[in-house]
């Protein structure tokens, strides 16, 4: 009964997924750049196996998609965070390796046997609960989750040894088969950062533990995106990025990596008026018409993604320019300044909010800036009346054409 209601939420992503273009307010998903990121990705793990992190839809590019990419790119596992998020993956036929690790002690473990999921496990109470499943189901496929200094999930360290003995009687029951260790880390996009060193070296600690007690963990693993560009000796078995597959910088302060980010968020113009000089525009008149204007109606509001807080914050890539955005987010739409360039932007016209930069359009990292937040936030927001399509070679059974530049 337990995890039902997140199975059936799961069936639906949160964007609407089509192959009809031209709806009025898109997320267009190329996957060929993630084809191409994980192939980077791949190169920079050197000898070590890539885990696609897939989790919360796959940052919102659609977590089946991408993870279809990123198996034949390169990618061997998936990783998610939810038990159902890893069913929806089996239900879609995907039958790589998949590891989940943030499920309550209370979530139907049974479910993720049955469908060989491989649990990440963090407390002996959660140990306990997927044994109790296992008695039932049969084995469970078990990741130690081993907190090393992030202070959030993972085995806490006053725990650990027990937690050891627990594990090591379970698994000489039969009860679960011990696949891997990880741990997260914290300061993974200050490559540099001395915690990082810390955490490795509790890492590596805590195998030894394992091994001490008999278990023999065969996939070890600690980075992110962050730390599979930057820090090689993080390594060990595989690498776990997320963020890079979408090709946004996991440090961004250092560059690319060679990343292309794969997702642009656009509408199509609904209407286009002409404003004299001393008109407000929208909610609250915020913004006042300078001079005589021509304005474009945007059908895409906070609703759709466009935080609120995002007013005169960023501009549109719109009829060969980037041109203001001006007044007030509101929930359905947004109104952007043609100045005295009317007749360069017609009802019917594509809008690109943010997408690769290659363009002229700002990107999701340049959001994140206006906004005082990251990327991933900004990419995970997008929601609402929002389609999302794929473009791309790779795009499975589809026709879809490459991404156009705007006129
Ligand atoms: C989200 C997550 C990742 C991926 O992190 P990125 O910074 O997106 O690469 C890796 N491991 C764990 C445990 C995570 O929760």
């Amino acid at each position: 009964m337990n995890g039902t209601i997140g199975v059936v939420n799961s069936q639906h992503s949160a964007l609407r997924t089509t192959s009809v273009h031209d709806p009025a307010v898109e997320c267009i998903v190329d996957l060929d750049a993630i084809a191409h990121n994980v192939g980077v990705l791949k190169k920079f793990a050197g000898g070590a196996d890539v885990m696609s992190v897939v989790k919360a839809d796959g940052y919102n590019h659609g977590a089946i998609e991408v993870s279809h990419v990123a198996l034949a790119s390169g990618a061997s596992e998936l990783g998610v965070t939810t038990i159902a998020e890893a069913l929806r993956l089996r239900a879609a036929g995907i039958t790589a390796p998949i590891l989940c690790w943030l499920n309550p002690s209370d979530s139907d473990f049974g479910s993720a046997i049955e469908a060989n999921v491989e649990i990440g496990v963090t407390s002996i109470k959660h140990l306990h609960a997927v044994t109790n499943a296992a008695s039932d189901v049969g084995r469970a496929t078990v990741t130690v989750k081993v907190d090393t200094g992030l202070n959030r999930n993972g085995v806490a360290s006053e725990q650990y040894p027990m937690f050891l003995e627990e594990l090591a009687k379970a698994s000489r029951q039969g009860l679960v088969e011990l696949r891997g260790m990880f741990s997260h880390l914290a300061h993974a996009d200050e490559p540099y950062h001395p915690t990082i060193d810390v955490q490795r070296q509790r890492f590596v600690d805590s195998i030894e533990q394992a091994r001490a007690v008999g278990l023999d963990p065969q996939k070890v693993h600690l980075s992110n995106s962050a730390a599979t560009v930057t820090r090689p000796d993080l390594h060990f078995d595989m690498v776990r990025p997320g963020v890079a597959v979408y090709g946004l910088s996991p440090v961004p302060d250092e560059g690319t990596f060679g990343l292309r980010p794969a997702m642009t968020f656009r509408a199509r113009v609904v209407l286009v008026k002409k404003v004299a000089a001393g008109e407000g525009v929208s909610y609250g008149h915020d913004w006042i018409a300078p001079s005589d204007t021509t304005v474009a109606l945007l059908p895409a509001g906070y609703a759709d993604g466009i935080p609120r807080a995002m007013k005169g914050r960023y501009s549109v890539m719109l009829g060969g320019k980037l041109r203001p955005a001006i007044g007030r987010v509101c929930m359905d739409q947004v109104v952007v300044d043609l100045g005295d360039d009317p007749g360069a932007v017609s009802e019917g016209d594509e809008a690109w909010f943010f997408g690769n930069g290659d363009h002229g359009e700002q990107t999701a990292h340049d959001w994140a800036e206006a906004m005082g937040t990251i990327h991933y936030e900004v990419v995970c927001g997008i929601r609402g009346r929002t389609v999302r399509h794929y473009v791309g070679d790779t795009a499975a059974g589809s026709k879809a054409p490459s991404l156009r530049s705007p006129r």
